[in-house]
């Protein structure tokens, strides 16, 4: 990187051989966890569980984070490609459906090359980008052709509410084309016979408390711009972690009418394919412990 790191939007030319960036992150990966993970969408966790591979570093600050014990924390086993290779591989063995790669940006440099060495090694899962959605076109142009699901999130439309929550006024503007871009490399979702995704979009929402209408934008924005059949995750499962204490009405999990007035907002627009949770998902004890 002679120029350094211009991954994501940031675009911080951080010299990551010799120091970190905005997102924490060295030029190797630190894995933070290696795991069958049950409670990513059914789609994409079936019944085994999805072989998901948490990478620390992450181009957010949400005050809410849920994985904030690895996101700006350097933990866990430094990986090149070659041994995030063969982690994928045992994975496989291991019986996940998919591959879900868990805070990727900053590692694509890593990731591409690791996914060839894989795939030629016999690694036949479909692979899922899991982003929080603020990316780059020039970074999504790099991965066409090695990622078969993207699992973006879309947390906001407003800057005002993304520069509060996530240090990021700017996220919507890159998120929203981000998120074209991805539909236009991989198409609507579609799963195999036993419900499991093999490739496409599947967007991610996670529904705050006392932010119902930033949910009501974010969804009306996903209506108006892809087809009515687009897979979207509408979470409720919030729980106040790390910072949140210090912004209410975050200091709260979401009440039960909140997250219903999402779900009959999805309905009013005509969603087809909307994935809901039960809110006794809003716990952390879904949330990996990071060791
Ligand atoms: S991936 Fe990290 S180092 Fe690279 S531009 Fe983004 S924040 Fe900066």
């Amino acid at each position: 990187m002679i120029d350094g790191c211009t991954l994501c939007p940031r675009g911080c030319h951080a010299d990551r051989k010799e120091r970190a960036g905005y997102c924490g992150a060295l030029s190797l990966p630190h894995v933070a966890k290696v795991m069958l993970h049950q409670w990513e969408e059914p789609c994409i966790s079936g019944v085994n569980g999805t072989g998901a591979i948490f990478f620390c570093g992450c181009n957010l600050r949400c005050v809410f984070c849920q994985n904030h014990a690895i996101n700006h924390t350097m933990t866990g086993r430094q990986m090149d490609a070659s041994l995030l290779a063969e982690t994928m591989l045992a994975l496989q063995a291991q019986g996940a459906h998919t591959i879900d790669l868990v805070t990727p940006t900053p590692h694509v440099d890593v990731i591409i090359p690791a996914i060839k060495q894989a795939r030629s090694a016999g690694l036949f899962l479909p692979i899922a980008y899991n982003t929080n959605g603020y990316e780059t076109i020039e970074t999504l142009d790099r991965l066409h052709g090695f990622i078969d699901i993207y699992l973006p999130d879309l947390k906001y439309v407003t800057p005002a509410t993304a520069e509060r929550y996530s240090d990021c006024g700017d996220y919507f503007s890159f998120a929203a084309p981000a998120i074209q871009a991805m539909y236009e490399q991989v198409g609507e979702l579609t799963v195999d016979e036993n419900g499991i995704a093999r490739r496409g979009l599947l967007i991610r929402h996670l529904v705050l408390p006392g932010a119902v209408s930033e949910t009501r934008r974010v969804l009306e924005y996903i209506a108006a711009t892809f087809p009515i059949t687009t897979h979207i995750s509408l979470m409720g499962q919030y729980v106040p972690m790390y910072k949140a204490g210090l912004y209410p009405p975050l200091d709260r999990k979401l009440f039960q009418r909140e997250y219903a007035r999402a779900i009959s907002h999805c309905i009013a627009l005509g969603f087809k394919n909307v994935y809901i949770q039960s809110l006794d998902s809003a716990d952390d004890s879904y949330t990996p412990l990071f060791s």
